[in-house]
């Protein structure tokens, strides 16, 4: 599965070529310049081009936002579809992640797949309305 670059890598008050961002970040420089034009700035001024750290931590935060799926009360995220779905019968497992954090697992109802979301423990009682839920 795609993973997105980890900004932490970048030192904000450094300034990259692309094939350095490529290098520290682990993508192709054909990514970094798909960057450029999807709004990363980059000075050009000067060669070689940099791209400011600041600016394209900036911008990877914004990108990863924007991929952020919004989930209804009722929809699970399906990774086969990698879309919001609701589980096959309304039927999850509840599978604890740790003392604050479940997961809810189904299937989905479209390619019957796994779909997964978590939760907030304190939230299961109001998840325990909407789906049919089975703790394991
Ligand atoms: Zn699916």
């Amino acid at each position: 599965m795609y993973k997105y670059p980890n900004a932490k890598k970048i030192k904000a008050a450094r300034s990259y070529s692309i094939p350095e961002v490529a290098e520290v970040l682990g993508c192709s420089a054909r990514t970094v310049r798909n960057w450029a034009g999807m709004g990363l700035r980059v000075l050009s001024d000067h060669r070689p081009f940099l791209i400011v750290g600041d600016d394209l931590k900036t911008f990877l935060a914004d990108q990863s936002k924007s991929k952020k799926v919004k989930l209804g009360p009722n929809e699970l995220f399906c990774l086969s579809c990698k879309a919001p779905r609701q589980p096959m019968g309304m039927m999850a497992d509840e599978v604890t992640q740790s003392a604050t954090i479940s997961r809810l697992v189904g299937l989905c109802e479209v390619c019957g797949g796994t779909c997964n979301r978590m939760i907030s423990a304190h939230a299961l009682p109001e998840f325990a309305r909407i789906f049919d839920i089975a703790s394991k």
